[in-house]
């Protein structure tokens, strides 16, 4: 180290590695180097700014590290990503060029592009705007070859550091002119903009205006675009929610104060029906909170779904709260992770990588539907915000809640064990009863000679429903038009190329799709193998809007899945559109969280069974949630129905939920999880083997799993195909570990296996603790 330089814990420095630069982060404080030098290398320079986190980041870090088999830099990464960094900027790297024909749908002039005049790398946003690539095809499509050729191995993401001085803050806000403009989605932007007086560019994202349509709206000079420095935060909470509340609300804000008054650990499991009023709760004890002169994290599943959620936060705490969305720039969510650094907010709203938000003193940490899924990150770190949580929460002495209408096992098993408290609130803060589910047989429904996708009951509720001009939302948990194509004549089945997985069948766009590595090709009506007739099996969100619509021509439906909802604003759109104007609304899990329109009454499942007999331990809780979710925006003001059609009406996840009975649920799942020793009774541990030669794979996956069967207290199983065996070309087998007590196996993955992995040139290994 040069003489005199000074370094702290987080500072980000410069080190020499071969002939160039890396960067790192300082983790403690120098200590003399005691044995050999190898392997050490001095530090060169100290990049300038703030630490880029403190000793509490750095222990919430390390237990990520030790927890989820990574290292601590990638535990780091994860944590302080969101912008405590200096300008970090995301590089994709070309690796070796894929082979031809691996990548079908990937046109041959980006390959070129990207393994010509890119190879050295590049920034995403600059492919996008280079005249080569965008011949090759519109933003949409380089942004999904992107993703296939990144998931496919051949593009790796970097994060490099591109100077590393502070930008004054600045945010990008929206005003109107006097100017008047035609047009209705220009009108109701300028009418939206009007109302705030002035209004963040990226709050007009989220409420759900494209960014050509704000483009538009300034081209045309009705509104005008500054830049601002952020307000400076009031020290001042917005307005007081003017709710009376239930007892039972009472009674759980009551129990949270009591606790948060002692400056302890503690956790609460907080199950309350759909409707009962968990923000309210939410907002009271953070006001607690805040009046003691602490801090808060309120983590949402994911902010584009529920902005409804966000914006009470910033109705209850004005400036104090800091909501870090996707619909906010790189720049401003830099801005806005300074701002909590700095110590101008109080309360931090945002999904899952917002526990490691850089609040000084956090004494509440509030997960929102805590049984979803979104909170357990998909690539390395593979951590789960409910644990990074608790971990926080049990290093500052704070209290965690976990909110949901369905909490899952393992909230519901610490309950039992006594480790976290349950407060319910079991009725709707409205007073408006639960809606009436019916479940239909759609067996006996085909037995008496209905072939068609809706029970007549469904059809008759339908048909009332739009009488009585309510709305109506349909639930299919697919996109697309069918789940597959067939040949009548030979059986052929069209499969993905690269994915050991049938194509979808999206009619709209006449394109059989893959959804897991989202090739495509033409759909075709005779069969390409003996030029039979192809018919299509199964139901997405595309056939039934198509068939609302055929059924009841004068009902305007909107679609809302993963098609339809592509931009950031897209969701806001759609709700808004059928808020306004729309009678039906189909849509995919997506429309299960969050929404509450008053107006609807009657909640359709069509095919309840897609996933209740997925091979995951998992399943039947996933299905008794999604039913319960879904049902639970039915008759939110006014009594409603929910009519769920299943072939497995005696399904004790499709039984239960139609009773609105999570304890009977629990009561069932709980000893079937017991049995087979599968969390919450036992930690689980996912090992993927992964690469190209399927012999390679499954060699490699062998060692592994012999190696780990010399570990005590460890329950081996497998190695065996994933049950999807082959994606985007690669296969992929997995070791499956149960343990009573991981810390000895998460050791041996860490000291012996992952070392092992390293050494292999034709596969990898993934580690995933607590799938
Ligand atoms: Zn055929
Ligand atoms: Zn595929």
């Amino acid at each position: 180290m040069p003489n005199g330089l000074q370094v702290e814990l987080g500072a980000v420095v410069r080190v020499p590695l071969g002939s160039r630069d890396v960067y790192g982060f300082v983790v403690s404080s120098p200590q003399p180097a005691s044995q050999s030098l190898d392997g050490l290398r001095a530090v060169n320079g100290v990049v300038e700014g703030p630490p880029a986190f403190d000793a509490g980041m750095l222990a919430l870090a390390q237990f990520v590290a030790q927890r989820y088999c990574c290292s601590l830099g990638e535990a780091l990464s994860a944590a302080i990503v969101a912008g405590a960094l200096p300008r970090t900027v995301e590089r994709l790297v070309p690796q070796a060029q894929p082979e031809a024909g691996r990548f079908a749908s990937v046109p041959e002039r980006l390959v070129r592009l990207i393994w010509g005049d890119l190879r050295d790398g590049f920034v995403l946003e600059h492919l996008l705007r280079h005249a080569e690539a965008r011949r090759a095809g519109d933003r949409r499509s380089l942004l999904r070859w992107i993703g296939a050729l990144v998931r496919g191995g051949v593009l790796q993401r970097t994060r490099t550091f591109e100077g590393a001085r502070l930008q004054e803050s600045r945010e990008r806000v929206l005003e109107a002119t006097k100017t008047t403009v035609r047009g209705p989605r220009v009108e109701a932007l300028v009418a939206l903009v009007r109302e705030a007086g002035a209004l963040r560019r990226a709050d007009a994202l989220l409420a759900g205006f494209s960014a050509a349509t704000i483009a538009r709206a300034v081209r045309l000079g009705a509104l005008h675009e500054t830049e601002r420095r952020p307000q400076p935060a009031r020290r001042t909470a917005g307005n007081p929610p003017d709710l009376t509340p239930t007892s039972a609300q009472s009674a759980a804000i009551e129990a949270l104060g009591a606790v948060l008054a002692q400056r302890r650990f503690a956790e609460f499991v907080l199950e309350g029906v759909t409707g009962s009023g968990k923000t309210f709760v939410y907002i009271a004890a953070i006001e607690r909170v805040l009046a003691s002169g602490g801090q808060a994290i309120v983590l949402v599943p994911e902010i584009s779904l529920t902005p409804q959620t966000a914006r009470r936060f910033e109705a209850a705490f004005g400036n104090r709260v800091a909501v870090l969305h996707s619909a906010l720039s790189e720049r401003e969510r830099f801005e806005g992770w300074r701002a909590v650094a700095r110590g101008e907010k109080d309360v931090v709203v945002g999904a899952r990588s917002a526990v490691f938000a850089p609040l000084r003193d956090v004494r509440l940490i509030v997960v929102d539907e805590a049984h979803e899924r979104t909170y357990k990150q998909d690539s390395t770190p593979r951590y789960h915000a409910v644990d990074v949580a608790r971990e926080r929460m049990r290093l500052a002495q704070g209290v965690l809640v976990l909110g949901s209408a369905t909490p899952s096992l393992e909230a519901f098993a610490t309950t039992l064990r006594g480790d976290a408290t349950l407060l319910r609130l079991p009725v709707r803060a409205t007073a408006v009863a639960l809606p009436n589910v019916k479940v239909v047989d759609m067996a006996a429904e085909f037995a008496r000679g209905n072939r068609r996708i809706f029970s007549s009951a469904l059809v008759e509720a339908l048909e009332r429903r739009l009488q009585l001009r309510e709305k109506v939302v349909l639930l299919v948990n697919r996109r697309g038009s069918a789940s597959f194509a067939l040949c009548r004549a030979c059986g052929y089945v069209p499969e993905c190329e690269r994915c050991s997985l049938s194509l979808t069948v999206h009619r709209a766009e006449g394109l059989l799709r893959c959804h897991l590595c989202d090739a495509q090709r033409a759909l075709a009506q005779e069969c390409p193998r003996c030029a039979g007739p192809m018919r299509e099996f199964g139901v997405g969100t595309q056939k039934v809007a198509q068939i609302v619509e055929s059924l009841f021509p004068s009902a305007r439906v909107v679609r809302m899945d993963g098609d339809t909802t592509t931009r950031i604003g897209d969701h806001a759109r759609l709700l808004d559109e059928f808020a306004q104007r729309a009678d039906v609304l189909v849509g995919t899990q997506m429309i299960a969280k969050g929404l509450d329109f008053p107006t609807v009454t009657l909640v359709g499942v069509v095919a309840a069974d897609i996933g209740l007999h997925l091979p995951d331990f998992r399943a039947a809780e996933r299905t008794f949630d999604l039913l319960t979710q879904v049902a639970g925006r039915s008759g939110r003001a006014q009594p409603g129905e929910a009519i769920v059609q299943t072939y497995s009406p005696e399904h004790p996840a499709v039984r239960f939920a139609s009773h609105h009975d999570y304890g009977g649920f629990v009561g069932y799942e709980i000893p079937e999880r017991q049995a087979l020793r599968y969390p919450p009774f036992a930690e689980l541990i996912y090992l993927g083997v992964i690469g190209r030669r399927s012999g390679d794979v499954a060699a490699a996956a062998q060692r592994y799993a012999g190696a780990l069967r010399g570990v005590s207290g460890v329950e081996v199983l497998g190695p065996a195909p994933y049950p999807v065996p082959r994606v985007n070309g690669e296969w992929r087998y997995r070791i499956a570990l149960k343990t009573q007590d991981g810390s000895e196996v998460r050791t041996f993955i860490r000291q012996t296996l992952q070392p092992m992995a390293r050494l292999e040139r034709t596969t990898r290994l993934v580690v995933n603790v607590d799938p």
